[in-house]
């Protein structure tokens, strides 16, 4: 087989029109810190109903500078959910804190409401409860945000929204800027937009956007009214936290703007593509990712679970045969407190029972804008060989 013949299960989108805004930017006097990112910040800003948009290099180090931003230090703690990128529960660590999970539903495989409610009880007893919790919207499904942010309000933490699969998606009807304390999105090519590798910190409130702006670019202000001695003269600068390296470049910029033009139909295609998955899929014994009523996913992963009441054969196997037939499967994701670096730190495996049977069986299907009709029949050929 040759590799022009293998299907990935993801793969960025570009167009002639994000090369020549690229090349634009080759050609203009700014390759970083010119107006490209403020100009991607606004599209950012536009889409997502959010307040403020701080576009960084990647989105854990956006995850990194809100946690930073929120305060979180050694002593205090942050929760999430087994079932995601590592990142998401790592920005802690790199502040000092604790990190602790909440199990998933099984249906929208994202941090259960109901078993948040629960451990919360536990902690206010125990006198344990978290700073900040970072729900994240797996496969592209926002988080049940109003329930979540019920128990923010009596509990008293932060929600830092991971939102990395979740550009453009809905929730009841509205676009997920605003919903938490701070969303991060995520642009690295697997993700719905890509600026190469990019991420994006999005909050309504101005101090902690403040914070986030100043810690992406070494604690340094020129801002007059922040700095001590303002009329020092014209090339003066102050730090007046300490902040990071974490900018993002105009080029980068540049092609996130060009891909987020693009937006609304690259999510036609995702969502076309997923329902005739739906569709295609039904007869076989799997369970597929949910439809809420009231939220729309932005359909970043399509992740299947074979269900083990009406099939033996192991995802394994599964897997092992769509990749000899040719299609790039993969596994999202192995439980972040299963990771040696966290079994380490005490977490074993039966600690979240949902987050670790899901895991058993979950297999993501190729799912991108540029998957044809023909390639998608050739992965549910070889998944209802390898089931039928
Ligand atoms: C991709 C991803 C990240 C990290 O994104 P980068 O931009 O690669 O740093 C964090 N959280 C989740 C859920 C992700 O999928």
């Amino acid at each position: 087989m040759t590799p022009v013949d293998r299907i990935p299960y993801s793969t960025q989108s570009i167009t002639e029109a994000d090369i020549a805004a690229v090349v634009a930017t080759l050609q203009s006097p700014f390759l970083t810190q010119g107006p490209a990112v403020g100009a991607f910040e606004d599209a950012l800003v536009q889409l997502h109903a959010a307040g403020h948009a701080v576009a960084v290099c990647n989105a854990t180090a956006a995850l990194h500078i809100a946690c930073m931003a929120m305060g979180l230090g050694p002593g205090d703690r942050l929760w999430t959910t087994p079932i995601s990128f590592v990142a998401s529960a790592n920005c802690a660590r790199y502040c000092g804190a604790e990190v602790d999970f909440v199990d998933i539903d099984p249906v929208t495989r994202n941090l259960s409401p109901l078993a948040l409610a629960e451990k919360l009880a536990q902690a206010e007893r125990d006198g344990t409860l978290p700073k900040i919790v970072v729900p994240v919207d797996f496969g592209g499904l926002p988080c049940d945000m109003a329930e979540i942010r019920a128990l923010a309000d009596r509990y008293g933490f932060r929600i830092l929204q991971d939102a990395s699969h979740a550009v453009g998606a809905q929730y009841q009807g509205r676009p997920i800027g605003g919903l938490a304390d701070v969303t991060v999105l995520s642009f690295h090519p697997v993700k719905i937009v890509t600026t190469g590798e990019g991420g994006a910190a999005l909050t309504d409130n101005p101090e902690l956007a403040r914070a986030m702006r100043l810690l992406r670019s070494h604690g340094v202000t020129r801002d007059s009214a922040e700095i001590s001695t303002p009329d020092e003269g014209g090339w003066y600068y102050e730090q007046v936290t300490l902040g990071y390296n974490y900018r993002i470049t105009d080029l980068q910029a540049a092609l996130g703007t060009s891909q987020l033009s693009r937006l609304p139909e690259l999510w036609q295609r995702r969502d076309a593509l997923a329902r005739r998955y739906d569709e295609m899929l039904a007869g076989l014994p799997l369970l597929l990712p949910a439809r809420c009523a009231d939220r729309q996913s932005a359909h970043h992963l399509y992740t299947i679970e074979i269900d083990p009441k009406r099939s033996n054969v192991s995802r394994r196997a599964v897997y092992d045969a769509l990749q000899t037939d040719g299609i790039g499967v993969n596994v999202h994701y192995i439980p972040i407190h299963l990771q040696p670096d966290y079994r380490r730190l005490g977490f074993a495996a039966g600690q979240f029972p949902a987050a670790e049977e899901y895991y058993r069986r979950a297999l993501t299907i190729p799912l991108y804008p540029a998957l044809s009709d023909a390639q998608q029949d050739r992965v549910v050929a070889s998944l209802t060989r390898v089931l039928g």
